[in-house]
């Protein structure tokens, strides 16, 4: 089995911008691209978790997230970092875009997305992390049984280590 460290997107990688879609607005947070390195150079993977109700709102489509998630990626790669993987979630009840105005089960704080990455990289949850601005990541990661840390500004790659060591999580089990 595998470990990863699920990264929130806005606020956590990037600094919050209101519903972020163009490139020219993405500016990484402090330490964010040393953190990616250290889970490709700590054998995590290194997975972006991210709500992105911009889309059922009908302020941008789903290919302008993709296309700043392979400019992230080449970002990365100037560092020798990478991401493996990127899931969003385009829905949001009340949206305006029809296919995407679904109650579904993968909005943060539900587990749906940490779930699906769960199958498709075979990971085990309880040596994985979620790194995020927000209650609903940590709400979204004690759902999933991966262990909750908090961004709160300052280093994300110091705050991602810490959070990894203060983790108790084997000790809690025994
Ligand atoms: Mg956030
Ligand atoms: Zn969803």
């Amino acid at each position: 089995m595998n470990k990863a460290v699920f990264f929130d997107r806005d606020g956590t990688l990037n600094e919050e911008v209101h519903f972020l879609h163009r490139i020219e607005d993405f500016t990484w947070t402090e330490g964010a691209i040393e953190a990616v390195k250290f889970c490709n150079d700590h054998n995590y993977l290194a997975i972006v978790i991210t709500n992105q109700s911009g889309v059922a709102r009908g302020y941008y489509p789903e290919a302008d997230i993709m296309k700043l998630h392979q400019w992230m990626n080449e970002q990365l790669r100037e560092h020798g970092a990478h991401l493996d993987a990127i899931y969003y979630c385009p829905h949001l009840a009340e949206g305006k875009i029809r296919k995407y105005a679904i109650e579904c089960d993968c909005r943060k704080p539900r587990p749906g997305m940490l779930l699906r990455a769960q199958k498709d990289f075979d990971v085990d949850m309880s040596k994985s992390y979620l790194i995020g601005d927000g209650d609903r990541d940590i709400q979204c990661a004690q759902a999933a049984g991966a262990c909750g840390i908090r961004y709160t500004g300052g280093s994300l790659y110091a705050t991602l280590l810490k959070g990894i060591q203060r983790d108790n999580r084997i000790e809690a089990l025994s």
